[in-house]
């Protein structure tokens, strides 16, 4: 059995300024691909699926990029027309599987995962199935399920199982074509813009609870929650609940329609608590002082509202600063994007004292540089391993400084990203179990690594393009009345 792999994996946030070009993106072909494996991403499930069942994969291409701004046509069409040609050339195959995200906007194309999905469906033909695996931010809407014979989104936030779904992907793949199953897709709009939730406890969990038990049915072959992704202007924002049967395309509709109730139900459950950055820190200090909380472990402040894994910049300086306002001693913060500062501080070396201008430099915003004089404390190239949340993933934050401002232990990087774990800290030579505060900026991944070691955590939301207050942006291409954003909103 012969198995296509390939994908491009974009969260698209079209409140960015910038587009995003083709150098913004990380492209992987042939042996590449396979090279992923063991990597706990959705290529790797691929891969390490088609080994352990096997099934020859077929390497095409994965291309994927942070989360930013509107894709650029071109490096958008080069991609596509690259899969596109690479399937030709190695057909046959018995299936194909994809590495999508479900939040892709591509400038002219509103839905880059129905463009993709429906022009792979044309090349590949009818009767060979189709499956793909997505990221549970996704706005995705039936047509694009229409072209598909699987819409497999991770179930949890942090993506803990994104290679565990694409194991999945190349079961029922195999299923398809061993047994002859044939499966039906209902994709069911409940007309939400929910903030970032996790399902590691609380309204997200429970929600999630009820899919699974849902799953549980005999003929019911996966059942996937879409949480939406609400920092994009799109007909398509919503959450989504999407069933597949085996063949029964009004089961499906009929176990999504209940489901959709759910969270429609539950929708007021979903407003989180935001506390500006001076109340967080606030917050995080009493945390500390409380003797009642025998925990151990540091209080943990996320920044959620500059969270690069949104398409925010990460510059931005509203959590420092009131970090610093609050003289805070024992605490660190990692890390702030800034290749300027970074590299003043490689060029000055270790033990040397620089005057910086941190942060604070994409846009109004996210806040003000930081002016002061701050000591080079350590160094590194920023080149590191994934440890809790995508497992065995490189991840490169290009040159890192540990800079000491203020008391503050502060680790600046060059290259976007949200922080996933402990390592950007660790790098510098911060052991995070030793502060009382230690201050991130990440909306939930980061809980694949601190949930359980945290005392607490407590969540900053100051004005940044990844806010949990969805309200804020304006929109202009919704197609029918969102809550919270507008009160005529219904479901059904
Ligand atoms: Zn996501």
């Amino acid at each position: 059995m012969r198995i296509a792999i390939a994908g491009i994996v974009h969260e698209t946030n079209t409140y960015c300024r910038e587009q995003t070009p083709l150098s913004d993106f990380r492209v992987a072909r042939g042996d590449d691909i396979l090279a992923r494996r063991g990597q706990e991403s959705a290529v790797d499930g691929f891969v390490s699926a088609c080994e352990e069942f096997g099934v020859e994969p077929v390497p095409i291409l994965v291309a994927g990029a942070q989360p930013s701004g509107t894709i650029e046509a071109g490096a958008y069409d080069g991609f596509k027309q690259e899969i596109l040609m690479g399937l030709r050339d190695r057909q046959p195959f018995d299936g194909v599987v994809l590495t999508l995200h479900g939040a892709g906007v591509v400038d002219g194309i509103d839905d880059l995962e129905a463009d993709l999905a429906i022009s792979v469906r044309e090349v590949v033909g009818a009767h060979v199935p189709i499956v793909a695996t997505f990221d549970l931010h996704g706005n995705i809407a039936q047509p694009m399920a229409d072209a598909l014979d699987g819409v497999l989104a991770c179930h949890h936030y942090p993506h803990i199982d994104m290679h565990e779904r694409s194991r999945e992907a190349v079961r029922l793949i195999q299923r398809m074509v061993n047994e002859g199953l044939r499966t039906a897709i209902h994709v069911e709009r409940i007309p939400v813009a929910l903030p970032t939730t996790t399902t590691f406890f609380g309204i997200g969990q429970e929600v999630l609870a009820y899919m699974l038990e849902a799953e549980g049915a005999a003929d019911v072959i996966d059942i996937s929650w879409f949480h939406g992704f609400p920092y994009a202007d799109t007909p398509l924002v919503s959450s989504t609940v999407v069933v597949t049967t085996s063949g029964d395309q009004q089961r499906a509709a009929s176990i999504a329609k209940q489901l959709g109730h759910v969270i429609w139900e539950r929708r007021e459950a979903f407003q989180i608590e935001s506390l500006s950055a001076t109340e967080a820190v606030s917050k995080a200090v009493n945390a500390v002082a409380d003797e009642s909380n025998r925990k151990a472990g540091p209080v943990v402040i996320n920044e959620t509202s500059d969270n690069c894994g949104g398409g925010a910049p990460g510059d931005g300086t509203h959590l420092l600063r009131a970090m610093l306002d609050a003289h805070l001693v024992n605490a660190c913060f990692g890390f702030i994007v800034d290749p300027e500062v970074a590299a003043q501080a490689h060029a000055a070396g270790v033990g040397r004292t620089i005057s910086v201008r941190l942060g604070g430099k994409s846009d109004g915003l996210h806040g003000t540089p930081i002016e002061a004089d701050v000591y080079v404390k350590a160094l590194h190239d920023g080149a590191l391993i994934l440890q809790a949340m995508g497992r065995g993933g490189r991840l490169d934050l290009g040159p890192l400084a540990r800079l000491v401002i203020e008391g503050i232990d502060v680790v600046v990087g060059s290259k976007r990203s949200q922080t996933f774990d402990a390592e950007p800290f660790l790098a510098v030579g911060i052991d995070v179990m030793r502060y009382d505060i230690v201050a991130l900026k990440s909306s939930n991944h980061f809980r694949g690594y601190f949930q359980e070691r945290a005392r607490e955590i407590v969540t900053a939301d100051p004005p940044g393009m990844t806010t949990l207050k969805v309200e804020v942006f304006p929109r202009q291409h919704t197609s029918v009345p969102l809550w919270p954003l507008d009160a005529n909103a219904q479901y059904e």
